[in-house]
């Protein structure tokens, strides 16, 4: 059966261009009404227009679907919000995808381009999620997609505040999962890989013809789909592949009231990830330590 969309309403933030917009055509699509934001400005997070927004809502138009631009920045997610709510009085779903890049060395850093990049990245995600989320516990029904990347798990050089922007979206994300968990409200990451306006900035232009956004966009549809059931994970797309990415924590080393040179000498066992498993609860991880607390004296 195809994942269809109709009755549902969505916020695609930064759909103007890049990995958005693909997401916003897809939707419509399949049904969706969907909110058109973008800021309309450069890849710095400088400027604004209303070109962008206004291009991607005539193309979904022109493909007979239903659409409409907002042109705020996503740290006024009210603004957004209200627009869905004006024109199509519900918000069902809300994808989380605006970003900008200020790639510089962690010691020539300047304060703005560690606030700019907070405040497009994380506090765009939660100001348009924090006035999504009203309607959607009343509804007891919502989608969100919050965007990470590859940068936050592994590092990036060059983008101390991008990585860490990116990291606080999964935790953010992850805690949304258990709050909307018993009003039917899904919250998951996507990380994506695909050539686009920010991209260009680090990869050669054949990468970034070749990695196509529509490579990402089937996971970010099913994602936000109602039947769509996995609620705090993380998943990643790019160039046809789909896949997941979990935290495992190592069997470890219990060493009762240790020393430095204890844990030292017991490295080895403390880092191997033979038998390592993957919890998913904050309780699990919590509830193992106070067995083991309650175990103090016999070593293992
Ligand atoms: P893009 O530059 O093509 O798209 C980002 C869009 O966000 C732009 O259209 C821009 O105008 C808009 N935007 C920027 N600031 C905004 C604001 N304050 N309010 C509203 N809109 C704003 O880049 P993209 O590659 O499509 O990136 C989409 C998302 O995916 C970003 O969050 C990015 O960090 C993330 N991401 C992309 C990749 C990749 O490989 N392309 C990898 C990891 C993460």
């Amino acid at each position: 059966m195809a994942l269809r969309f109709d009755g549902r309403v969505a916020i695609v933030t930064g759909a103007g261009g890049g990995l958005g917009r693909t997401y916003a055509i897809e939707l419509a699509k399949r049904g969706c009404k969907v909110v058109v934001n973008d800021l309309g400005g450069d890849r710095h997070g400088t400027s604004a227009s209303t070109s962008m927004a206004d291009k991607v809502v005539a193309e979904i138009k022109s493909a007979g679907g239903v659409a409409v631009p907002n042109y705020d920045s996503v740290e006024f997610g009210d603004k957004i919000v209200k627009t869905a709510i004006d024109n199509f009085g519900r918000i069902d779903i809300v994808i989380n995808n605006a970003g900008i890049l200020r790639d510089v060395s962690f010691l020539n850093m300047k304060e703005l381009d560690w606030d700019l990049i907070f405040k497009v990245h994380m506090k765009g995600a939660y100001s348009v999620t924090k006035a999504a989320w009203p309607y959607m516990r009343e509804q007891k029904y919502g989608r969100i997609v919050c965007t990470s990347s590859n940068a936050a798990v592994f590092g990036s050089f060059g983008q101390t505040n991008y990585s860490a922007a990116k990291h606080a979206l999964i935790g953010f994300s992850n805690s949304l999962a258990l709050e909307g968990e018993k009003y039917n409200i899904k919250a998951n990451t996507l990380i994506p890989t695909a050539g686009s306006r920010l991209t260009q900035t680090v990869m050669p232009q054949e990468l970034v013809d070749a990695l196509k956004p529509e490579y990402v966009t089937p996971l970010v549809v099913y994602m936000v789909h109602e039947t769509f059931d996995e609620n705090g994970k993380l998943f990643e797309a790019g160039a046809g592949w789909y896949g997941t990415q979990q935290y495992y924590r190592s069997a470890g080393k219990v060493i009762t009231n240790a020393t430095a040179e204890q844990v030292r000498d017991g490295w080895k066992q403390v880092t191997d990830m033979t038998g390592a498993r993957h919890m998913n609860k904050i309780a699990e991880a919590t509830q193992e330590l106070m067995a083991i607390l309650a175990n103090h004296g016999e070593e293992t």
